[in-house]
Parts: C-alpha cells; sequence; structure tokens
C-alpha cells in the first residue's frame, strides 16, 4: 500500500511538471481563470500595429503561453512592449501551422527574452507534419520556413514538442494535435505540395492544431487559421473533451472568401453546437463575423472583429478595444 502511494505521488508529480505527458493520472481538469489577448492580426488602434498575422497570449490558471507570433519580425515584440505584456514569464509557445503569417515574429521574440531569461519561450509545441518539405508550384523551392527556424531555435537552447494527438499540457488546457478532417472544409490555397517518400501531394496543411480550454461555461477554443476547419476542430475537441457548447471561439478561421453555402453551413453547426462569444480575428473575415453575430443570436458584446489588444477573460467576456466596439 505504502509503495503504491509513493508510485501515485511521484506520478501526480512527474504529471505536473511534465507538459505534454498523459495526464489521466492526475485527471481532466477545468480552468477557472482565463485570459486570451490578441498580439498580431490586421486590425489595430492606439499604438499598436497591425498585420497580415496572428499571434495571443493566453493567461490560464497561472500559465502562460505564445500562441502564435505573428508575421512580421517585430510586430508581436512592439505589440506586447505596448501593451505592457512581459513575454520573459511566458516559457511555453504553441505554433498553430507551418504558414508564414504565424511563424514570423518566433526566432526574434526568443532572442529577445533568452539573455534575461533563459526559458522564457523556450519550449514550443507543434503538431506533426510541421517540419514537412513544401514546395509551391512553381517554382518548386523549399517554402517551409520551419526547416531553416528549426536548427536556429534549438541552438538558442529552444525545444520542439511535437504531437500525433490531442494532449492536456495542464488541467483543462489541450492541444487539438492534427484534427481528422471529417467534413470537406478546404480553406487552403492548394498552390503548394508535400513531399513524401511516394511523391508529392497536395498540403492540406495537416499540422493545423488548436488551443482547447475546458470551463465550466463551456469550451473555449483558440485557433490560427483554421485550416483543418472550424467544425472538424469543434467536433474534434468535443470528441477528446467533452461535448460542451462553445463558451468562446477566437482567432482565425479562413472564412474571409468562403462561398454563402459553406458560410451557411458553417453558422447552422456552430448554431447546433451553440456559442456564446466570437472574436473573428485574422482570416475569419469581417463579413463572416457580421454575418455570424446576426444569424447566431448574438450582438455587438459577444460578437467583434478581433483587433490587437483585444480579448477575452472568463466571467467578463469580450473586450473588444476601442475600433471593433
Ligand atoms: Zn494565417
Ligand atoms: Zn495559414
Amino acid at each position: 500500500m505504502r509503495q503504491f502511494l509513493c508510485w501515485l505521488g511521484w506520478s501526480l508529480v512527474l504529471a505536473a511538471v511534465a507538459p505534454g505527458a498523459d495526464l489521466a493520472v492526475a485527471g481532466r481538469g477545468r480552468v477557472k481563470e482565463l485570459k486570451i489577448t490578441i498580439l498580431s492580426t490586421m486590425l489595430a488602434d492606439g499604438d499598436e500595429l497591425g498585420e497580415w498575422g496572428f499571434a495571443a497570449l493566453v493567461e490560464a490558471d497561472g500559465h502562460r503561453i505564445l500562441f502564435d507570433t505573428g508575421a512580421r519580425t517585430d510586430v508581436v515584440l512592439q505589440n506586447a512592449q505596448s501593451l505592457k505584456i512581459d513575454l520573459t514569464t511566458v516559457p511555453e509557445v504553441i505554433l498553430s501551422h507551418w504558414h508564414n503569417d504565424h511563424i514570423g515574429g518566433f526566432l526574434r521574440l526568443r532572442d529577445s527574452v533568452r539573455a534575461k531569461a533563459p526559458t522564457a519561450l523556450a519550449r514550443t509545441h507543434v503538431a506533426e507534419g510541421m517540419f514537412l518539405s513544401r514546395r509551391a508550384t512553381p517554382p518548386h523551392v523549399e517554402i517551409n520556413p520551419m526547416l531553416r527556424l528549426r536548427p536556429d531555435y534549438e541552438k538558442t537552447g529552444g525545444v520542439f514538442v511535437s504531437h500525433a494527438g490531442p494532449v492536456q499540457l495542464y488541467p483543462g488546457i489541450w492541444l487539438t494535435g492534427p484534427v481528422p478532417r471529417r467534413h470537406p472544409e478546404r480553406n487552403w490555397s492548394g498552390s503548394v505540395s508535400v513531399t513524401t517518400p511516394a511523391g508529392a501531394i497536395e498540403d492540406t496543411v495537416p499540422d493545423d492544431m488548436s488551443l482547447i480550454v475546458d470551463t465550466e461555461q463551456g469550451l473555449v477554443v483558440l485557433t490560427g487559421c483554421g485550416h483543418a476547419g472550424v467544425i472538424n476542430i469543434v467536433e474534434h475537441a468535443r470528441d477528446f473533451i467533452r461535448p460542451a457548447r462553445l463558451h468562446a471561439l477566437i482567432g482565425g478561421i479562413h472564412l474571409f472568401n468562403a462561398s454563402e453555402t459553406s458560410l451557411a453551413w458553417t453558422e447552422d453547426k456552430l448554431r447546433s453546437v451553440g456559442i456564446d462569444n466570437l472574436i473573428g480575428a485574422h482570416c475569419t473575415g469581417i463579413e463572416t463575423v457580421y454575418r455570424f453575430r446576426k444569424n447566431l443570436g448574438l450582438d455587438r458584446a459577444h460578437a467583434v472583429v478581433g483587433a490587437v489588444g483585444a480579448g477575452f477573460e472568463l466571467g467578463r467576456g469580450i473586450n473588444p478595444r476601442e475600433i471593433a466596439k
């Protein structure tokens, strides 16, 4: 018995200190305190900068995680400074997928913190497929910047953790891993191919990964570009966490150029799941946000276009900043 208690004790300790470990031993948790702040997207006001990119800071029950790093080298760094957000106390990064508009600030951000805080931004989560060789058609040259960034990041002491499936990083804080494509929500360019041993195949962005936070009020879903398809992501999360309603959907869901048919289909699916809050940032599309607001029974307080510095706080709802009010 004593031996068993000792084993159990160590299992709990190991689970607590090893993000990415299977936390079945420690059980599933719900997050009580959550704040998500956008650090890169198209819309900005005040002193912040807008760009075609995405990044957000996640603060959940004392854990601080950077989700994506924007498009341009310095934009997230400048926006964080302007918003007085200290990145030296953020140990972890999640890169949602390989596209330039999500990984542009990655190395510069790590460089900006490591002299003062060697462990800051030093552990980076990606989904399998992140480091596949990609070619544009034509001119058939390597275009995946992660292949270049990987050794440079590792030289700074940074570590990549690649996920093949869903994982609970901390109680109630989940990564989807690669998302099964049960519905054909195709929203990528189609002009990029992946090199495989069997030859070149279309890049469906298999590495597209989202962050899901489980709360008493429902699931909070944070996406980068949502290339897996927002409904595929939501259904996947409801399968591996629990079939709860969406308390908030935040980030890019790549519907800016979607057809009427596809918008209507997505809207119906979201309605059947139930959604309380929407911050449509990055590639969601402005028209999409207003359409969803109207057709999903939301209002100005519960559905906004995402702006830099805007965000969502559990118990308080959406802070839209000035321009998106
Ligand atoms: Zn994007
Ligand atoms: Zn993308």
